[in-house]
């Protein structure tokens, strides 16, 4: 049995203490573009999760933003959630219908005293907000009268201000360590007009305050979104605790987000494609969104099997497209029929043949359980493959030589007798002769041949469009319009199909032999012009392709000095046994973790053992895994297993919290030795330590400023092309926080600051 999810064991437990007495789920979408793959992810999750506990789901459009939001993504959104396989419960919601209730739950907070109307400029309220290492100041306008308020908030709602004049802002705590709680915007003015409620409105609720009491307002309740909005939690609670609301009530939890290496997965960079025309449109089937691999012919159960076979977690990662190419070629693979398409066609007239025959072609190998055949018309002039002949063969080439016979598929074996050249050299066409008892499952010529090609009949083969894709970018981390892969689409014209596939139609996908897996663009292809797209090659040509030059990182793993080493020492140690072979394959590929790990732990029964108790624990096993054969192991060469000061539990809680980001990896190595003293709980060390990681851009952007702000010589230093000092103002960052700071998320914002210097 696979080990569930966090997130479905929250709501089990809460199912079992009989919280809610159904699971109710939203999946909830801004209509500011096409859904994309990370949306497919959080589509799986919320409708999976209320299909698997007999829940029901909502889809709701978040449409809060007039300026950029409109109803053909609200539409695409529908197109793309059905065509997954899902269903949402009662019509589709906006967060727009609840306007005039939100509203109204503002002017309750208003008369708490838990709401006020502030006037300070933009740039003044993100001064005041202070910094990780300073407390912010209330505005100077927080203290007007309850009256005023109400007063104020009428007249921004009447349309009296223009933009940016005033905002409401809960009142909160100026000073909490959780920048997020500084008096939080709840309201803005924008005169715009909305794809819903046309002008109705000219204020809009911030995401903070409309998504809690939405959530509150259809009786959410799980409310699961994705790792960046963690510190927004705490705001969450406090609308829902400060107006009095439930329980039952909505709780938030967080997961990963999907990444994915040769994509961008952003809306807005998405849109920067379609808009500058690189691409054909939002569903250009290069693109990562739902209508893109729908058009190019990846079927819906391929992309949810995916986001499961990807699992959820709480720990960011990047997941290799490979992943999501073998998911749609593992869904093929025994699905389609098999038929013959030549791209590049050479005309092979055999000479010793007459007339013309049908022979008999199954349209699936043996081990695939469906049947189905059609009639392979053959006659005396027929199509090979350009590159299936070769007039000097290198080595190795199995293929049609002026020597070297080769079969046709389904048909006969046939030799080359003449090659026919034009005036400038190229081959024009094959003068050829067939054997007559060499036919396909009835051969009795005894001439042995080194393979077969795929073929079509000239006379009968229909002319076809093909549209061959290749990955949109060219790198693995790409950043947007100059990373795009020059090549990622050729049209092949004049291409040849056999009959069948038009005239048949026997499925809606094929795959072309030797070729790859095809579909008929659904809007270009015609019965007259046929047209198809190369869904995904038969095997996975990028890793070979790319590997010699730069092997591609392992997501999961993250690379650590230490992990290197061992690495290197790996050679050095006798070969697994078969008992530990199947252990390490375990480990590496259904656990993944890396080699070195692994091969530690197939080999160590101690290690083993405190690590298979620990995974039972809390299900973190790669950075669980590091723990063990680093950490664990330094101590286990001092003491028994019984003499540690720490339990396998408490170790398992600690790759948690690395995991969840809580402690980065560096203060987990000073709590592990506070553990091995002490016995104390991480959560114990970490609480009273203050050790808890920051990883909210923006507590860590004005430490970044200020850090910057100090050092001026070295910023021009930098600028002028010292990239060594990247790592001094990283440094800088991360000793001003104590240490504290995420060093991803800092490693990113510096980056991004000087950037823009
Ligand atoms: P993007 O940042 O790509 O433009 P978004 O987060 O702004 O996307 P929303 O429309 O706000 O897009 O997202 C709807 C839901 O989908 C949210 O709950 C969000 O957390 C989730 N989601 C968005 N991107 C991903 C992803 N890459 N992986 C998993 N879930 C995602
Ligand atoms: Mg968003």
């Amino acid at each position: 049995m696979k080990k569930k999810d966090f997130l479905r064991a929250i709501v089990e437990r809460d199912l079992a203490e009989g919280r809610y007495d159904e699971v109710v789920t939203r999946f909830p979408p801004e209509p500011n573009g096409f859904p994309h793959i990370g949306h497919a992810k959080a589509i799986t999750i919320n409708f999976g999760i209320a299909r698997d506990f007999g829940g029901r789901c909502h889809l709701r459009m978040d449409d809060t933003n007039p300026v950029t939001e409109e109803e053909k993504y609200a539409k695409a959104i529908e197109e793309a959630v059905k065509w997954l396989g899902f269903e949402w419960d009662g019509p589709v919601r906006y967060t727009s219908d609840y306007f005039q209730k939100l509203y109204d739950y503002a002017v309750q907070l208003i008369k708490m005293g838990k709401a006020y109307v502030d006037s300070l400029s933009e740039e003044e309220i993100r001064e005041y907000r202070g910094t990780v290492t300073e407390p912010g100041r209330r505005s100077r306008y927080a203290d007007r009268s309850v009256e005023e308020n109400l007063d104020l908030f009428e007249r921004m709602r009447k349309g009296e201000f223009k933009d940016g004049e005033h905002v409401l802002r809960a009142r909160i705590d100026m000073s909490s360590p959780n920048m997020q709680l500084r008096d939080p915007l709840l309201y803005r003015i924008r005169h715009a007009h909305h794809m819903r409620t046309g002008d109705d409105w000219c204020i809009y609720p911030m995401y903070d305050f409309a998504h809690c009491l939405s959530d509150y307002i259809e009786g959410i309740t799980h409310s699961f979104c994705t790792l960046e909005f963690e510190n927004n939690r705490a705001i969450y609670d406090w609308i829902l605790d400060t107006l009095r609301l439930g329980p039952p009530r909505p709780y938030q939890y967080e997961f990963a987000r999907l990444n994915m290496n040769y994509t961008v997965m952003s809306k807005r960079k998405l849109k920067e494609l379609v808009d500058s025309g690189r691409v054909s449109g939002w569903d250009d089937p290069r693109m990562p969104t739902i209508a893109g691999y729908r058009r190019r012919g990846y079927t819906p159960e391929s992309i949810v099997n995916f986001c499961n076979s990807v699992g959820i977690s709480k720990a960011n990662s990047v997941v290799d497209v490979a992943q999501l190419e073998h998911a749609i070629r593992d869904d093929l693979n025994m699905k389609v029929p098999r038929v013959m398409c030549v791209l590049d066609p050479l005309k092979v007239v055999i000479e010793n043949y007459e007339g013309s025959e049908e022979l008999e072609a199954s349209y699936y190998p043996h081990d695939v359980p469906k049947e189905g055949s059609r009639k392979l018309p053959f006659s005396r002039e027929i199509y090979i493959e350009r590159e299936d002949f070769s007039e000097h063969p290198p080595k190795g080439y199995y293929r049609l030589t002026p020597d070297q016979p080769v079969r046709l598929r389904h048909a006969y074996i046939i030799r080359c007798k003449e090659v026919i050249k034009d005036e400038s050299g190229r081959i024009t066409e094959i003068r050829a002769e067939y054997y007559p008892d060499s036919k396909s499952g009835a051969d009795t010529s005894g001439i042995k041949v080194k393979s077969a090609i795929h073929w079509v009949d000239a006379a009968t083969a229909h002319e076809v469009e093909v549209r061959l894709y290749d990955r949109l970018f060219r790198v693995e981390n790409p950043q947007g319009i100059e990373d795009l892969n020059p090549d990622s689409l050729k049209i092949v014209k004049g291409a040849y199909v056999e009959r069948a596939v038009i005239e048949e139609k026997p499925d809606e996908r094929f795959q072309f032999e030797r070729q790859g897996y095809f579909y008929p663009d659904p809007v270009d292809s015609t019965d007259e012009h046929p047209v198809f797209n190369k869904i995904v090659s038969l095997k996975d040509s990028w890793s070979k392709k790319q590997q010699p030059s730069k092997p591609a990182p392992k997501a999961a793993e993250p690379k650590s000095p230490k992990q290197k080493q061992q690495g290197a020492n790996e050679g050095e140690a006798a070969p697994l046994n078969e008992e530990e072979q199947t252990r390490y394959e375990r480990y590496t590929r259904e656990l993944g973790i890396g080699k070195a790990a692994a091969n530690t732990l197939a080999r160590d029964a101690m290690l083993r053992e405190f690590f298979e108790q620990a995974l039972a624990e809390r299900n973190t096993p790669v950075t669980l895994a590091n723990l063990v054969v680093n950490e664990v192991a330094r101590e286990l060469k001092q003491k028994s297993l019984e003499a540690l000061a720490f339990t396998p539990e408490a170790i398992a809680r600690l790759a948690e919290m690395i995991d969840e980001e809580i402690v980065s990896s560096k203060i987990a190595k000073e709590v592990f030795e506070l553990m091995t003293e002490s016995g104390e709980s991480p959560d114990r060390i970490v609480e009273e330590r203050g050790w808890v990681q920051i990883s909210d851009p923006a507590q860590i952007l004005p430490v970044i400023e200020e850090v910057i702000a100090q050092h001026p010589d070295n910023v021009a230093k930098y600028n002028a092309g010292n990239q060594k000092l990247f790592g001094f103002f990283v440094g800088q960052v991360l000793k001003a926080t104590g240490g504290k700071a995420n060093p991803k998320v800092v490693n990113k914002l510096v980056a991004e600051k000087l950037d823009e210097m």
